[in-house]
């Protein structure tokens, strides 16, 4: 185990690949408005480099931040200084990284020699592409691959389409991996692809759903961002673009949305986590989606999944306004957090965007509902915190399966409830 991680140590460095040795996560459980203030002006200030992991946005949710090595003292005395408690979530950050990707490796040699792919592993954008591939060819009269467009650095963006025929049949869309550092979306948008495809014959209302409705997955929504996030910043949340006349790359795709765009809850600095682009669907990976989504005309369902928070949300983001459909959309979300606990005992928080969290202009399901799609949700799957982005390989199965029951609770209802 020494030698693999000398090993990674040194490919790693051999690689450039960002180093976060004695980067802090801490978290702040904020208890008033001056707090609340204080902590957003540190999310302004560019000095110490904080990248803040849950935003400061109300005194009703943690904050959590990575606090680089450097600033860690800098950044305690000021706490303290002001009487703001904290607690270290990640010591190390470094250490947590190390063994994510000792495992990967090791993963990576068992699958090799057992010509098996591992659901409760993370993978490599390569691997879950050609993961795609042989479950086409397991399942050739359910699942077709098709290429929806390309991303800014030229990768094919793929989703799986699960029918059984018909023509344009009324559909649900479901994306993962938006925000490329959230890597148990896509983990989970793997496990998913597989459960429908295998259990199609078996679980009577999914088959029954299939014989009216169509399901298409985009496993990796961000691929540039996802394949970066291996090789060089695991840390990485945005697009790869390059922004006119800034050195900081990247667009966060889930405020570049034509929906609110620009407004409160996104940047308009590109070195920010939130920027939103210099225009709406400016991003080639979000316009690909859009044509896809309008071109179709038939989608019934959009649901975008994130981590992490434990949350279950719909519209609006943009707006604290209610949804036209604001009751119906709380009491299924209601339904589907009840369904998902029911496996685990894990709770979600269910609401809108805006009053669950805050608001935040350009997301995509504040697009897909106000472009007609009436069900629109999004996930924050696991945890609350102890892993956050760092979530270990060993929960990706367990968060799976419990969200599929969510994830059949809404669909089945909307297959139920045609609009
Ligand atoms: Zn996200």
């Amino acid at each position: 185990m020494r030698g693999l991680w000398l090993l990674l140590v040194l490919v790693a460095a051999a690689n450039a690949e960002r180093l976060f040795i004695g980067d802090q996560v801490i978290r702040v459980n904020v208890q008033s408005e001056e707090q609340l203030q204080l902590l957003q002006a540190l999310e302004n200030q560019q000095e110490w480099e904080l990248d803040f992991w849950l935003q400061p946005v109300s005194t009703e949710l943690p904050v959590d931040i990575r606090v680089p090595r450097s600033s860690v003292s800098s950044v305690t005395e000021h706490l303290t200084a002001h009487g703001i408690p904290y607690s270290v979530i990640i010591d190390n950050l470094q250490e947590l990284l190390d063994e994510e990707k000792a495992e990967m490796v090791e993963n990576q040699m068992k699958e090799r020699s057992s010509r098996t792919f591992k659901f409760a592993a993370y993978h490599r954008l390569e691997a879950i592409y050609s993961w795609m591939d042989t479950l086409v060819a397991e399942h050739p009269k359910l699942v077709t691959k098709q290429e929806i467009g390309r991303s800014y650095e030229d990768r094919p963006m793929y989703v799986l389409k699960f029918s059984t025929g018909g023509n344009n049949r009324p559909a649900i869309w479901m994306d993962t991996g938006i925000h490329s550092r959230e890597w148990v979306s896509p983990a989970t948008g793997v496990w998913t692809a597989n459960k429908i495809a295998i259990n199609y014959g078996t679980d009577a209302s999914l088959t029954s759903l299939l014989d009216t409705m169509d399901i298409y997955m985009l496993l990796l929504a961000n691929p540039d961002g996802y394949a970066y996030t291996h090789s060089n910043d695991r840390m990485w949340r945005k697009t790869r673009s390059k922004n006119s006349g800034s050195v900081c790359r990247g667009v966060d795709p889930n405020r570049n949305w034509d929906a609110g765009f620009g407004g409160p809850g996104a940047s308009r600095n590109p070195c920010s986590e939130s920027y939103h682009g210099p225009s709406a669907h400016s991003e080639i990976e979000v316009k690909n989606v859009v044509d896809l989504i309008q071109s179709h005309g038939n989608f019934k369902a959009f649901i975008s999944v994130h981590a992490y928070s434990q949350l279950l949300m719909y519209p609006y983001g943009y707006t604290c306004k209610n949804a036209f459909h604001q009751a119906e959309l709380d009491s299924l979300a209601r339904a589907a957090a009840y369904e998902l606990k029911s496996f685990y005992g894990t709770s979600y928080k269910v609401g809108n965007i805006c009053n669950i969290i805050y608001q935040a202009s350009g997301g995509s399901i504040d697009w897909s509902y106000d472009n007609g799609i009436k069900y629109s949700f999004a996930f924050e799957l696991r945890d609350t915190g102890r892993f956050g982005f760092l979530l270990p390989a060993n929960q990706i199965v367990p968060t799976a399966s419990e969200t599929w029951l969510a994830l059949k609770h809404i669909m089945v209802y909307v297959r139920d409830h045609p609009y």
